[in-house]
This record gives C-alpha cells, sequence and structure tokens, in this order.
C-alpha cells in the first residue's frame, strides 16, 4: 500500500509540476526556469499579470495603492518588480499582499516587498506561523533549508470569509487547506468592458509526494482539511480562475487567445474550472484510498 502512495505520488507530481515536486531530502527541485520572463498585461479589470512564465503573481491596481497576491521565490522578487514598473506602476504602492500558499516560491518576495513599501501582509490562519517562521514549521518542508524564505511579519491574520478591502476593491478570503494548513482562495467580482466577472484565486490541491493523508497524518486533520477545500472549490462559479502556477490556468493559451478590445474573455473558462476541480479531486481520492 505504502508503495502503491508512493508511486502515485511521484505519478502525480510528474503530471502536475505546479509545486514542489519531492518531499525527499537528496532531490532537489529544478527552480532555474522559474523566474522567466512574462511581459506583464492586464487581466481583467485592475487585475494585472505580473508573475514569470511559471510562477503567477497579481498586481490588483487601486486608487489608494495595490495588492499583490503571490509573489513568487525570494529570487524572482527583480522580475516582479521590474514588471510592475512597466505596466506604469510603483511597487512601493503596494500596500496588501497576500497569497494563496506559504510555500517559498509563492511568498519568497514577500519581505522585500514588504520592506520595499511598507505593505501589510495579511495572512489565513494556518499559514500565518509559516509566514512568520519563513517555512521552518511546514509540515513537510519544515527541514529543508531549501524550501525557506525569508521571514514576513503578519499584520493581518484571516480567518475564512473575512473581507480584504483596499481603494474600493474587495476580495473575500476563504479558507481552503490542506496543501498548507492555511492554503487561501480569493474572490473577487471584477468589472471590465461593461460586464462583470467572478474571478478566483484558487489554492493549490496538489498533496506534494512525502504527504501522509491517512496514517500517521502529515498534521491531524489533514484529510478532511483537503475534503473541505474541494467541497468550497467545487461550490465556486468563477468565470475566470487563476493560480499560483500559470500551467494550472493555461496561462500560456490563454494570453495567445487574447483580443484588444475584450482581454479578459480569453480567460473566462468555467467549464476549465469545473474539470480541473474534478480532476484534482478524483486523483485526490485515489491517493486517500477510500479513506
Ligand atoms: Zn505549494
Amino acid at each position: 500500500m505504502i508503495t502503491i502512495v508512493i508511486l502515485l505520488a511521484s505519478l502525480l507530481s510528474f503530471v502536475a509540476p505546479q509545486n514542489p515536486p519531492s518531499g525527499s531530502a537528496s532531490q532537489r527541485m529544478d527552480t532555474s526556469r522559474w523566474n522567466d520572463y512574462e511581459a506583464p498585461f492586464r487581466l481583467a479589470g485592475p487585475i494585472y499579470y505580473v508573475g514569470t512564465t511559471e510562477l503567477a503573481a497579481f498586481l490588483v491596481s487601486t486608487p489608494q495603492g495595490h495588492i499583490l497576491i503571490d509573489g513568487g521565490m525570494p529570487s524572482t522578487a527583480p522580475v516582479i518588480e521590474k514588471s510592475i514598473r512597466e505596466l506604469g506602476f510603483k511597487p512601493e504602492d503596494i500596500r496588501i499582499l497576500l497569497t494563496t500558499q506559504a510555500h517559498f516560491d509563492h511568498v519568497g518576495s514577500h519581505a522585500h516587498f514588504k520592506k520595499l513599501s511598507g505593505a501589510r501582509a495579511e495572512a489565513m490562519r494556518g499559514d500565518e506561523t509559516l509566514l512568520r517562521d519563513g517555512g521552518k514549521s511546514d509540515y513537510l518542508f519544515g527541514t529543508r533549508a531549501d524550501y525557506h524564505f525569508p521571514r514576513v511579519p503578519v499584520d493581518r491574520v484571516l480567518k475564512d470569509g473575512d473581507l480584504v478591502s483596499l481603494g474600493g476593491v474587495r476580495i473575500t478570503a476563504r479558507h481552503t487547506p490542506g496543501h498548507t494548513p492555511g492554503s487561501t482562495t480569493y474572490l473577487m467580482t471584477v468589472p471590465d468592458n461593461g460586464r462583470d466577472y467572478q474571478v478566483v484565486f484558487a489554492a493549490s490541491t496538489t498533496v506534494n509526494p512525502g504527504t501522509r493523508l491517512v496514517t500517521n497524518p502529515s498534521y491531524p486533520g489533514i484529510l478532511e482539511d483537503f475534503r473541505k477545500t474541494f467541497s468550497v472549490l467545487e461550490s465556486l462559479k468563477p468565470d475566470i480562475f487563476l493560480s499560483g502556477h500559470t500551467s494550472f490556468f493555461d496561462l500560456r493559451r490563454k494570453r495567445a487567445a487574447m483580443t484588444k478590445d475584450k482581454p479578459a474573455e480569453a480567460f473566462v473558462d468555467p467549464d476549465g474550472y469545473r474539470k480541473l476541480i474534478a480532476e484534482r479531486k478524483k486523483e485526490f481520492e485515489a491517493l486517500a484510498g477510500g479513506k
């Protein structure tokens, strides 16, 4: 049974490379291309893409400053900073830092941007500890120095359903734990070109290899947490879904389909969202072994 789980886990990491692929101390993941430049662009309403080809980062612009959702690895900071400036914005004007998951490849630049802008870091309960200790209490990667990141003082601890607001923008934070104990999905309604779009920044549901769901669980309640997360994700009906890794929402294909007059339409993909969540749930239940 253990062998099967490990086999499935490695298979899953192979088909879903959007997360640290290994929990084994001997393996180092190849992140050499993760900072490759992706030209920044306006995605929908006040949402701008400022991430790399692999690691997503979103700037939500408001008249009172910006919100940054996810920020890549520590070494991604200069790439994101350059992209924000290219759009004509200032990274110094970031007021709030958010993340979908407190892993090194999504909160790595938080400390940098906090220092640069004085932004407040808001994090879901469960992930605030990870931000504060730089990933050292991570249930899977805590002992791996290559997964640690600069510590981030957390200014506000969010709970499920809390609202993050700035300059007229309202973002609802949903607690969708499992991948990390405080993994978060953000929801917002975005006006663009005469239409309102429901946008979801979805948390990862990847079970990283080495995670124990049933026997001697990686943390108490992890199995139930993942299941709760799937039911939350299933209940959402986004027009546009985004996530921490570009492959998850197919940035390349959707970006190529963008038109000048209605750019946001290329990202409308409610069926893609439903399919993805269904697939991920199936994979998860296979790993959970029907327990
Ligand atoms: Zn992760």
